[in-house]
């Protein structure tokens, strides 16, 4: 064999000492603010090495002088960013789901920053991929993922969703559409963007869920199709849905609310402002054989239990079981004030709606409401409804979205089951 050759010097980006040693220490984001100084005329993409101040190597990662995070750290040493690269990574990412989430058909394979991999989603649908990029470095190198993944999975298809609006922070258009194999009678090689390519069926799927059934839109629904952060979290919250009357607000596919049925809940509503929502809620209910104990509605929650939740409401009204899984009212620090309105107003309702010792599960989604605040909100509202509220469970995200303590943004879900007493106590 010929000897290796050595690969030529990588362009170099040296920080300033107080970030570095926050990269260092682990977090994958170099901000444009911590760059002290770089080589000249670096390509956006390019794989550049970054230094401290006393030029130790502290990684390597693509660069994009469009995005704030100028460059994302993708390995700690030098090695080639290739097929290889990602097939090793992704393989790891997935051994991690094997072990920590062992029953799972499917899971999030690869979790962004929670992977090592910042800037790219897989989500594993049974036999189907869908792939989720939000950095210009990885979207560049879209053909090796997608070999990556075709030799880890062999899989049926797959199918890129990146439309998040986090793409413009990278100078990048939305790209939605079949990358591999087909999906219903598409073919990737022939397949415009996925929403125009086929019947409107032909990107459903059905998908399992802890044993029950699903129908998922993989090129219209939300995220990829479906919250799959909130998989073991269904079957935790339906441990108190025996015997009960379910309100799940929020409920998009029925995520919760099936969960509940199965775990023999005496009746199931369900409620979500999106039509397509709770068609397919309706649908995966009769699929399961519930569906003579759930009902979902059309409504804008806010609207609804502001309607059902006056003082006057009658016992035979009020849930024993009551789900909050709201989308993320906020997306920036900026906006947390209004977003704890939000959460403070469904929480002082839906409270009103319990019946006495009935139980109140409720999430929050963003990042930046951390647990305390959003404690602190919920406990302001039962200030207000005269409860008292006893926490009997704690929850967070599936392990297939590990948190990795010194990357702080890689911790969002949080949600907590409360017994409520009423005040006479
Ligand atoms: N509980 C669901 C996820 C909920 S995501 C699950 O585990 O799958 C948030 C859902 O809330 C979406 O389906 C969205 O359509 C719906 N939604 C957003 N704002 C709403 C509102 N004001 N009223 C009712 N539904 C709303």
């Amino acid at each position: 064999m010929p000897p290796a050759r050595r690969a030529s010097p990588l362009p170099t980006v040296v920080l300033h000492a107080r970030d570095a040693r926050r990269v260092a220490a682990g977090h994958p984001w170099v901000f444009d603010s911590a760059v002290a100084s770089q080589a000249s005329g670096i390509e956006d993409g390019a794989i550049v090495q970054v230094e401290d101040a006393s030029h130790r190597l502290l990684g390597i990662g693509p660069y994009n002088s469009k995005s704030r995070i100028r460059v994302r750290l993708l390995a700690r040493e030098t090695v080639a960013i290739d097929a290889a690269f990602f097939e090793g990574r992704i393989r790891e990412a997935l051994a991690l789901r094997q072990r920590f989430l062992p029953e799972a058909t499917s899971y999030r394979v690869v979790n962004s920053e929670s992977d090592f991999l910042s800037g790219l989603i897989v989500d594993r649908y049974e036999d189907v991929l869908v792939l989720q990029i939000a950095s210009l470095g990885l979207d560049r190198r879209k053909p090796a993922i997608v070999e990556a993944l075709e030799k880890v999975f062999a899989p049926r298809a797959i199918l890129e969703r990146s439309d998040g609006a986090s793409r413009r922070f990278e100078g990048l258009e939305l790209a939605n559409g079949l990358l591999a194999g087909r999906l219903g009678g598409e073919r990737a090689e022939s397949a415009g963007p996925a929403e125009e390519g086929g019947a409107p069926d032909a990107n459903r799927l059905e998908v399992r869920l802890s044993g029950l059934r699903f129908e998922v839109d993989l090129a219209a629904g939300h995220k990829t199709g479906l919250y799959l952060d909130q998989q073991l979290n269904y079957q935790a919250v339906s441990r108190f849905a025996e015997g009960a009357r379910v309100l799940d607000c929020f409920s998009f596919l029925g995520g919760f609310g099936l969960h509940a049925a199965r775990a023999g809940a005496r009746h199931v509503r369900m409620l979500d402002q999106s039509k397509e929502a709770v068609a397919a809620s309706l649908r995966n209910a009769e699929t399961n054989g519930f569906a003579d104990r759930c009902e979902a509605e059309v409504a804008n929650v806010f609207d609804w239990l502001k309607a059902k939740s006056r003082a006057d409401a009658r016992d035979e009204q009020r849930y024993d079981l009551i789900v909050l899984d709201p989308p993320s009212f906020t997306r920036s620090r900026s906006s947390v004030p209004d977003a704890l309105r939000g959460y403070k107003e469904i929480h002082l309702r839906a409270l009103r709606l319990l019946a006495p010792g009935g139980v109140l599960a409720t999430f929050c989604c963003s990042h930046h409401v951390d647990t305390k605040t959003f404690q602190d909100v919920i406990q302001a509202a039962a200030a207000d409804a005269r409860v008292v509220l006893r926490r009997v469970a704690s929850y967070s995200q599936a392990p297939d979205h590990p948190i990795v303590p010194v990357i702080p943004e890689t911790e969002y879900l949080k949600g907590f089951a409360f017994e409520v007493v009423d005040s006479s106590r």
